[in-house]
């Protein structure tokens, strides 16, 4: 079986297949402003079919993980289909889809019988009006249902994301440490990135380190191994049936543990979030063997590993990716 090794030595075996642009969310860190929702324009969604096309030819070359996102994945039409047909794939190992959680409390058994494994959900905020705001509209109750659903759904784990945001949710940091004690939840904190040349990122903007003090203060933290290599790593409080995850996206180097690329929306492979290089898969969503080849060069523009950012501000400046999270998938 071939694989994706990059020339830097990475298997590149985990594809993020963003589906959609489209969201019934504006959440203020992922969206460019001043457009919002109104940038999304119509054809900026994946067919089915071209999912499938996609799917099929990333696991010919060897890649085992395939995670669903968006915009959100959840609002595209034929969801359900795209994950029954993903799933079916011989030597595909683990399909997941990283979504908002609204429409999980209706949603959640039919993506599980579906063929869906399991769900990242974002929640940044405890408190309803925070998450409101964040959201810019959200109902917090909504996405907790979501969640209570996703867990009886049998979809395994459940990981919530919580994106940092100095002066929004750091208050919240003990609360959400703490849903790990009782709820087999994984809790993953992730440092906020300024895509699309956000001016203000230094308004919120907070390392990691801040998390790990306080967990430390609950109770003694046990490494976990995480389950699929990658930048997160994982911690459980000592008795607790959840784990923490952090994601140092900025502060610490975690390029040397990269083994994914992104397809957009609008047809592109990324191959590395911190730069704004793209392959065009517009003529090829309907080839399996173009897929393939352009899947082959696109690890050849993987960034070295050594030499993109310098010390963790350095980093935090030099991240002026163009594209707005929603259109590339998180
Ligand atoms: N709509 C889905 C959701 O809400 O999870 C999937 C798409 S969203 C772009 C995927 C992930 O990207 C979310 O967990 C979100 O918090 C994260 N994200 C978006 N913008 C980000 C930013 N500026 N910094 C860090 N994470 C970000």
């Amino acid at each position: 079986m071939e694989k994706l090794i990059d020339p830097f030595g990475r298997t590149i075996n985990y594809l993020r297949l963003s589906i959609t642009e489209h969201c019934n969310l504006n959440c203020f860190y992922c969206r460019s402003e001043p457009e919002g929702c109104r940038a999304v324009t119509k054809d900026k969604i994946l067919t089915a079919e071209e999912c499938l096309n996609i799917a099929e030819a990333a696991v010919e070359l060897g890649m085992t993980r395939i995670r669903l996102t968006g915009g959100e994945p959840l609002v595209h039409p034929d969801i359900t289909d795209i994950i029954f047909r993903l799933s079916r794939i011989d030597g595909l190992k683990d399909l997941s889809l990283t979504t908002n959680g609204v429409f999980l409390e209706t949603m959640a058994f039919k993506l599980a019988e579906a063929g869906l494994d399991r769900v990242n959900i974002s929640l940044d905020s405890l408190d309803e009006e925070t998450y409101r705001q964040i959201t810019r509209g959200g109902k917090l109750l909504k996405t907790l249902k979501g969640i209570e659903k996703s867990l009886q759904a049998g979809l395994n784990p459940v990981k919530l994301n919580v994106v940092l945001l100095k002066g929004i949710n750091a208050d919240e940091i003990r609360r959400f440490i703490e849903l790990t004690l009782d709820k087999a939840l994984d809790v993953r904190f992730i440092e906020y990135m300024p895509f699309h040349g956000h001016k203000n990122w230094h308004q919120y903007f907070l390392p990691l380190d801040k998390v790990m003090e306080i967990a430390a203060s609950i109770a003694p933290l046990v490494p976990v191994k995480g389950e699929h290599g990658g930048p997160a790593r994982y911690y459980r409080l000592e008795g607790a049936l959840g784990k923490i995850g952090v994601i140092y996206s900025l502060s610490r180097h975690i390029c040397s543990v990269c083994n994914r690329l992104r397809v957009t929306p609008a047809g592109t492979i990324k191959p590395c979030l911190f730069s704004d290089d793209e392959i065009d898969l517009q003529l090829s969503l309907s080839d399996k063997e173009e897929l393939k080849e352009k899947l082959r060069e696109a690890i050849k523009f993987k960034s070295d590993p050594t030499k993109v950012y310098g010390d963790p501000l350095d980093r935090v400046k030099q991240f002026q990716v163009k594209r707005p999270m929603t259109q590339i998938g998180g």
